[in-house]
């Protein structure tokens, strides 16, 4: 049933705030379940930092020795996603290279990573790797093949709102959230403005989901709710010319400027990790830029000298997960470095942990690791609900 236009306005049974790959693939996921959902979304679907983002579908091996949690949910995704999003991802296999200098104590660690966590890696040859990936620099010693993929994020949140409006769900393009509304600790609805033409409308519903990536924080504290999330922004360069026949990485743990991969005519290289506290933060300094074409170069020769198409930058926000979260505890420290800290997600049910029924949010997580971000945060709102259907998502191909 679609969402119902009554004399006040809209009104719906769950609300979900943010038209990234999470919030576009939450609608899906309800819609599938049979309840009303309206999607709300600032500006165009991906507008966010899923539109931002690298591209690379992970199989997981980059996160196998930090964050193997985060590394075993996004193999299983990535075989998912590569059956049920043919169109939005390309099927290019990834190498993970090890060079002169690296350290051979890390790439043991990576092998029985990868082991435990079961992702499929096969090491090659250096001359079929050569073959495969003629730009490969001369001190690069060894490369494994690894299930990595290219995704296109844009046709990915274009399939999945297509899909969830085929089941119903209501999709509001250029509208902002500016509130949400409650009575007696309970949400009733949002308020929503129209940014295109100003005007103002409101949508009642049982539960507002907040799926606003980077943003969410501000929409939780309007409801009087704090959630603390660790904002890092990450530079990225599209380079003219294919480098690379699918994405390379240097075989090492998490840094800047360690992955390039294939999209079209364009090579894209990545990325930094910047601590801000702005989710808007669009800036990419110099010194970024000249970080990833040297890290790059020093793997993939002729990167620093190709002719740079455009660079933009995005912001992740992370949540202190399950392992951090731990290692906070056990040790009362917690690394400064940005790229050590876990790309883990959760769902939040205010009632249980704020006392504000009726408000979800869902913090962060990786793009490969959307539908089950997704499904962990429908199961939370149809047992909400009172609606005992399973997830589908897995089973269903986008249309
Ligand atoms: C530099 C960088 C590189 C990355 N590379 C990869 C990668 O290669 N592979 C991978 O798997 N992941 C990658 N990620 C992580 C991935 O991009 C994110 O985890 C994912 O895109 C987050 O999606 P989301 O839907 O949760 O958030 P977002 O895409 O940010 O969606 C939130 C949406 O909420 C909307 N919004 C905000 N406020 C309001 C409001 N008041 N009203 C209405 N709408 C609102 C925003 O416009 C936005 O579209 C990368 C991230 C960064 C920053």
């Amino acid at each position: 049933m679609n969402a119902k236009k009554t004399n006040g306005g809209v009104r719906t049974d769950v609300v979900v705030i943010g038209g990234g790959a999470t919030g576009c693939g939450l609608a899906w996921d309800l819609a599938l379940r049979g309840i009303d959902v309206a999607l709300i979304e600032r500006g165009e679907l991906a507008s966010g930092t899923t539109g931002r983002f690298h591209g690379l579908l992970h199989s997981g091996a980059r996160y196998v020795v930090t964050d193997p949690v985060t590394a075993e949910e996004c193999y299983q995704e990535s075989v998912v996603l590569r059956r049920i999003a043919k169109g939005p991802v390309e099927e290019t296999d990834g190498l993970f290279v090890f060079g002169d200098g690296d350290d051979a104590g890390y790439l043991e660690q990576w092998r029985v990573g990868c082991r435990r966590a079961g992702i499929p890696i096969a090491e090659i040859p250096m001359r079929e790797a050569r073959l495969r990936e003629p730009a490969l620099a001369p001190c690069i010693t060894k490369a494994f093949v690894v299930p990595d993929a290219v995704c296109n994020s844009f046709a990915l949140c274009a399939s999945l709102g297509r899909s969830a409006q085929s089941q119903g769900a209501q999709l509001f393009t250029y509208h902002r959230c500016n509130g949400i509304d409650m009575k007696d600790h309970r949400v009733t609805g949002v308020n929503l403005t129209d940014v295109r033409t100003g005007t103002s409308r409101k949508i009642n519903c049982k539960i507002v989901v907040i799926a606003a990536g980077p943003w969410s924080a501000r929409i939780a504290k309007a409801a009087g709710v704090e959630l603390s999330l660790d904002l890092v922004r990450g530079a990225m360069i599209a380079f003219k010319g294919s480098a690379v026949k699918g994405p390379v990485s240097r075989l090492q743990p998490p840094g800047d400027g360690d992955i390039i991969l294939p999209r079209g005519r364009v090579s894209i290289a990545g990325t930094t990790s910047v601590v801000t506290n702005d989710p808007d933060d669009r800036r990419v300094d110099n010194w970024e830029l000249d970080l990833v074409k040297t890290q790059i170069d020093a793997f993939v020769i002729g990167v620093a000298g190709a002719q740079m198409a455009h660079s933009w930058a995005g912001v992740r926000s992370l949540y202190r997960g399950r392992s951090q979260e731990r290692e906070a505890s056990n040790t009362n420290f917690r690394s400064t470095d940005p790229h050590s800290w876990s790309r883990d997600f959760a769902v939040l049910d205010h009632e249980s942990r704020d006392g504000v029924s009726g408000l979800v949010s869902i913090v962060g997580g990786k793009l490969t690791s959307f539908r089950l971000m997704a499904e962990r945060t429908a199961d939370v709102v149809c047992r909400s609900l009172g609606n005992s259907e399973h997830c589908r998502t897995a089973i269903t191909g986008l249309i």
